[in-house]
């Protein structure tokens, strides 16, 4: 499959990896949803593209552990004990702690990770932080499409220079399959860490929310959380007018509304294939979490010895703070979603591929196993609201191109 059917079937996440290191004039451009799309108007993608793509291949190498959670080697709830890190984090900047603690104790050299341009709060693209400074700059999540594999990413597997990447699961997804076909990013990228993921919401997420909150002017400044646990959605406009809203309202009630189609059949929301992976450890005595704010937390998964080594040696350093140790089975309750939606996936694919779309290479993720927790009633439901939502957007196009000139 090339680029461009990627991007037909509604698979492309925009990440920027098929344009390779030599560009030739092609670009990452917005497409009429408000998501990145690679456009290809000079030499054709990147060698391997089939095997390297994100919205098509996803591995997560041989499957162990738990059935739903995966492998997991420890489960903890931590903090950042550098209260500005803390304040900074999407939740308790147990991220951000780690990273610094991996530059600062020479682990690696760098951190990759997503921030957005300098001078345009909207463009979300991957950097490098070479310092504690730049990797706190940069903590905090970004509900927004985002670069994650720019042009001259291709050339650090030369610089001898070793990395943490920082990305949601399917960026490090992507990481797996560069390593999986060239060892030097083995080298390059010893370690990585996924923050959990509901989904990537368009540019226009971002938009309306900002209309609906009534700032009348473009934004110099954005931020989706963090500033507190969950922290509000904080927009400030050219003459320092702000306006905010809190979590339920930005994500539970614009964000969410508005995700990438590739999202509904995610198999990794979780960071299942990530060294460590991140979360929020949501308070849930109802069974649902609050969302009232409080000092953060971060609910830390490392997967791997490399993985456990590292939430070790930070907590050892003292940079990160245990709150407790927990089961995995309480992460049930803290990330009810996530539980419940790597049953809905297999259900979602059958919807996919009876809407005639095409279904991407997801290996080792153990699917049909976890399709058996949710039943058959519910399963057919999400298999029939794939369907009816993939043609019902099938028709709408035909329309649209039929009627468009009329
Ligand atoms: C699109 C999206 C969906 C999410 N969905 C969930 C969810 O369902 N459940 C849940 O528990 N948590 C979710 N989170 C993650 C969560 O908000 C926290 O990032 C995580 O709990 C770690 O918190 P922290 O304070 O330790 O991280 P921090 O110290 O704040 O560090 C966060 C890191 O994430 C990186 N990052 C931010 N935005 C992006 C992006 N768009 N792409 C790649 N990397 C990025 C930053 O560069 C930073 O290094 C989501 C985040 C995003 C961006
Ligand atoms: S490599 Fe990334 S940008 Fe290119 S088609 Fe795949 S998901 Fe889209
Ligand atoms: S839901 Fe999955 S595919 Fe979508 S952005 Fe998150 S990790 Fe990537």
């Amino acid at each position: 499959m090339k680029p461009d059917e990627v991007i037909r079937q509604r698979m492309c996440l925009g990440c920027g990896l098929c344009l390779g290191p030599e560009t030739h004039g092609n670009s990452m451009q917005c497409d009429e949803d408000g998501f990145l799309v690679p456009r290809f108007d000079g030499r054709r993608e990147s060698p391997g593209f089939e095997s390297i793509c994100p919205g098509l291949t996803q591995n997560s190498g041989r499957w162990s552990g738990h059935p739903v959670w995966g492998g997991v080697r420890d489960c903890l709830i931590a903090y950042a004990s550098d209260p500005v890190v803390r304040f900074r984090g999407s939740s308790g900047g147990a991220v951000s702690a780690i990273a610094i603690h991996a530059i600062e104790s020479g682990l690696v050299d760098a951190v990759l990770h997503v921030g957005h341009q300098p001078g345009d709060p909207l463009k979300n693209e991957l950097f490098i932080s070479n310092s504690a400074g730049d990797v706190s700059l940069r903590a905090s999540s970004r509900y927004a499409p985002a670069v994650t594999f720019p042009p001259w990413f291709w050339a650090l597997k030369e610089t001898g220079k070793r990395y943490l990447y920082i990305g949601k699961p399917c960026d490090i997804g992507a990481i797996r399959n560069l390593q999986r076909l060239d060892d030097r990013w083995s080298k390059t990228i010893p370690l990585t860490v996924a923050i959990f993921c509901a989904g990537m919401p368009s540019m226009k997420a971002t938009s309306t929310l900002i209309e609906k909150l009534g700032l009348g002017s473009v934004p110099a400044s954005v931020r989706y959380r963090g500033e507190g646990w969950p922290g509000r959605f904080r927009a400030i406009g050219a003459g320092g007018e702000e306006v905010s809203a809190d979590y339920s309202e930005s994500w539970g009630s614009t964000l969410n509304q508005f995700l990438h189609p590739r999202c509904h059949i995610c198999p990794d929301g979780i960071g299942i294939q990530a060294d460590v992976a991140a979360g929020d450890p949501w308070d849930s005595s109802s069974g649902y979490p609050d969302f009232a704010e409080r000092p953060g937390l971060t609910l830390l998964l490392p997967r791997t010895g490399s993985g456990e080594d590292l939430v070790k040696s930070a907590l050892l350093a003292g940079v990160l703070v245990l709150e407790r140790r927990l089961a995995i089975g309480e992460v049930d309750k803290m990330q009810p979603y996530q539980r419940d939606r790597r049953g809905r996936i297999a259900y979602r694919l059958i919807g996919r591929a009876s809407a005639g779309y095409a279904i991407p290479r997801f290996r080792n993720f153990r699917l049909i196993q976890a399709a058996r927790e949710i039943g058959a009633v519910s399963g057919f439901r999400q298999a029939f609201g794939t369907w009816l939502r993939l043609r019902g957007r099938r028709i709408l196009g035909q329309l649209r191109s039929r009627f468009w000139w009329r």
